[in-house]
This record gives structure tokens, sequence and C-alpha cells, in this order.
């Protein structure tokens, strides 16, 4: 493909994020799935408690539930009569009586305090009570966790096994969510090649594709693999077939400058896609665009790690965005720099770096050696970026960075 010479926009990532926030068509359609089918889902409606929480005053300990004014008429000593058991029905304390409670049992009627049962004695045929405790303690109030009517969760959550925990307790059991988004991916470029098959001279092996069906899966996503297609207009029309019914289509490869006009070509048939280049590293140009009525199309440049942050950069907030969440930038931490790194300045730079918090706490961010945007290499190491803003020209070793963990649990 010859250059054509054109010029494309150039934005920042700020305003690429904005560009690509601004066009999003948000899920309009709503499906009901059980508790047990919710994980990682995004509530599509309003979710309020159906019942109080706790559900009625219980017993917070094994003890003995008693009225403290009793207690003290009868000289912190008092005989016993019956039991509140877990699942039995709130009883009635008997005046100047105590009754034996177990943890979650309801509180008898008449009872306003619990003391655990370690600190008491049975003496004479009664229960002898120490003489220090607080009125109201080792209880559990009704409704001081929730109330039945109160608003949970709002559209747009996405719901982890501890939410599941707490709509369970609620008295929820099946959950509107947004459907899953159809993503259909597709790598393009003639040198590709699965592995498993020998490499011919200029050969690859492809991973891009890979990485992108796992990242939009762990999103949440239903993805369907498109494989590889040559870099020809025929190929590229056929995809496009396939697209009409996907929320998301996304392709690596195929967008440089030359190249895009193929692209470009192909799809400004049903879609309407800009073209641009975001001044970050590492990331090439760029298209994004809508397909029909529902589609959202994104061409990822074909450098693995261009592929990989520009995925995290782009398409994660979008997927997010479609399902009515807010559509979060990568968690910033203040980190200290572990060693130097000299720079142009001029575009806003992700490098991949070894986290590790040393001995007081502090979150120590070192630049791995291998930053080129086809060095998959360094991504072993990889547990975290540095974030590099456009005007900067580098850091010294001890100096204050920006570091973005990529999962807390590889700290
Ligand atoms: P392109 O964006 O198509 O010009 O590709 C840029 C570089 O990334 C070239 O070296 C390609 O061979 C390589 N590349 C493109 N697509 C992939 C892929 N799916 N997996 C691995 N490398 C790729
Ligand atoms: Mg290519």
């Amino acid at each position: 493909m010859p250059d054509n010479g054109e010029k494309l926009i150039m934005l920042s990532l700020e305003e690429a994020r904005a560009a690509i926030l601004g066009r999003i068509h948000i899920c309009g359609a709503v499906e009901e799935v059980p508790l047990r089918q919710a994980l990682g889902r995004f509530v599509a409606e309003q979710l309020c408690a159906r019942v109080d929480n706790p559900a009625f005053t219980n017993s917070a300990m094994d003890g003995y539930a008693l009225a403290v004014d009793d207690l003290v008429a009868a000289s912190f000593e008092l005989p016993l009569q019956g039991a509140s058991r877990c699942g039995d029905p709130p009883g009635v304390l008997v005046p100047g009586t105590t009754m034996r409670i177990f943890t979650g049992a309801p509180l008898p009627e008449g009872a306003d305090t619990v003391v655990m049962q370690e600190d008491i004695r049975l003496e004479r045929g009664k229960v002898v009570f120490p003489r220090s405790m607080q009125p109201g303690q080792n209880l559990r109030w009704r409704a001081e966790d929730f109330r039945s009517g109160d608003r949970l969760y709002v559209p747009g959550r996405r719901l982890t096994a501890y939410d599941l925990a707490l709509l369970s307790s609620a008295g929820v059991d099946r959950i509107p969510v947004f459907p899953k988004p159809r993503a259909y991916v597709v790598a393009t470029g003639d040198e590709l090649v699965a592995p498993g098959t020998p490499l011919k001279p200029g050969q690859i092996y492809e991973s891009n594709r890979l990485a992108t069906l796992l990242q939009l899966e762990a999103l949440g996503a239903e993805v369907n693999d498109g494989g590889t297609v040559s870099d020809d207009a025929a190929a590229l029309r056929a995809l496009l077939k396939a697209c009409a019914e996907y929320d998301f289509v996304i392709t690596s490869g195929g967008v440089s400058v030359g190249d895009h006009d193929l692209v470009r070509q192909v799809f400004s048939e049903i879609g309407n896609i800009d073209f641009w280049k975001a001044r970050i590293k590492p990331g090439k140009p760029l298209a994004f665009g809508r397909l029909g009525a529902r589609g959202h199309f994104f061409a990822l440049p074909g450098n693995p790690v261009s592929s990989l942050i520009t995925f995290k950069l782009f398409v994660e907030p979008a997927v997010l965005a479609w399902n009515h969440a807010a559509p979060r930038s990568m968690p910033e931490f203040a980190a200290t720099a572990g060693n130097e790194l000299k720079r142009h300045p001029g575009r806003t730079e992700f490098v991949r770096a070894r986290l590790h918090l040393d001995r007081t706490g502090h979150l120590i961010a070192t630049a791995l050696h291998g930053q080129g945007s086809h060095q998959l290499g360094t991504l072993r190491d990889t547990n975290g970026l540095i974030k590099i803003a456009e005007d900067s020209i580098g850091f010294e070793q001890g100096e204050a960075v920006i570091a973005i963990p990529l999962g807390l649990d590889l700290l």
C-alpha cells in the first residue's frame, strides 16, 4: 500500500478517550439471571433490599439474655428460664429471670442485654453475672445493617462474589443485568500464523487475537474468534458481513498509515470510522467507529504491546460504558522510581515495570529493559506500568512516579 501522505488527526490520550466514550451506544436490553449466574455481570436496574438486616434483634454471642433492671434488682443473680435458639420465633423473657440464648437467636421480648457464657458462673441453681457490663451489649439490632427498601445497587455496578452474598442476604434471588456484549475479534496480516504450524520464512506467530479475546471475556463479553484475515479488501469485506450482529468488532493490525486506507475504504461502506493518532506510547494509529445500529469497531495497532495497551486504554472503558458503568481510567498510585529513565517528551507513555513494596511498605516501580512495542518478553516480569506525562523528559532513580498495578496480587 503506498503511503498517501494523509495527515492523521492527533489527539491526546484524554481527547481520544473522550472521543470514543462520547460515541458509545449504551446497552438498552435487560435480562434476568439467578444469583448463581450473576458473577461479573453488570446490574441493569436498581436493586433494593427486600428485608431488614438483621431481620430481628438477635444475640451476637452464646450466652444469657436478661433485662438490666432485673439484674440490678436481684444483685446480679438470676434464675434460668427457657432458651432462645437459632430458628426459634422470638420468645418472652419471664420477668426476674435470665434466658439461655445462642448466637443469631432472637432476643426475647423484655430482654435488653446479653452476657456471654464465658463471663457467668452457675451457683445454687442460679446464673451469677459480673458486675461490670454495658446495657445493650452483645446485641445485633434489627435493621442496623440495612433496611427493607434500601437501595443497594444502581445500574452499571459489576457484581462480585461479595455483592452476591449481600444480595442473597437481602432476599434478592434474580438479578436484572445487561446481556453480555457480543464481540468479534480478528487479526489482520498476511504474515500471521497460529502456533502449532511451522513458520515459513517471513511468517510470525500471531498473539494479539488471543490476548484480546481473553481480555474481553474477563470484561464479561461473549466472544467469537474470527481468526486471521489477510490484508485485502475482499477478506475485510467478508469480515464486515459477519459483523452486523456484534456489539464490538475488534481487529488488530492494518491501520498503519498506508495500510489504513483499506480498512477505511471497506468499513466506511457501513460504518462511520475515525482514524487518528493518539499521543501515546506504545500505540500507533488507531481507528474507532460505529457499525450499523449497535456495533462499535476498534482497529487496534498490530504491534503486540501497542495492542495490549490500547485495549486497556480504549476498549476496556468502552465496554464498561456500554454496560452503564463509570468508565474508570486505570488506577494510579504514587510510587518511587527504582531506576532512571530518560526520554523525549511529546507522548503519554506507559512503561512496562516491575512494582514491589519495600520494607517500609512504599511502592517502588522499576522500569524494565526491552520497551519496544514488539518485545513481548518483557511481559514476563511486568506487573504494572509507569505512566509518564506528555511533557516529561523522564525520571531519576528515587523520583516520584505514577504507577499502575496490573493486578494487586502480583505485587
Ligand atoms: P501492522 O499494524 O499491521 O502494520 O503491524 C505492526 C507489527 O505488528 C508488524 O510487525 C506485524 O507483523 C505485527 N503484528 C500485527 N498483527 C499481529 C498479531 N496479531 N500478532 C502478533 N504480531 C502482529
Ligand atoms: Mg499488518
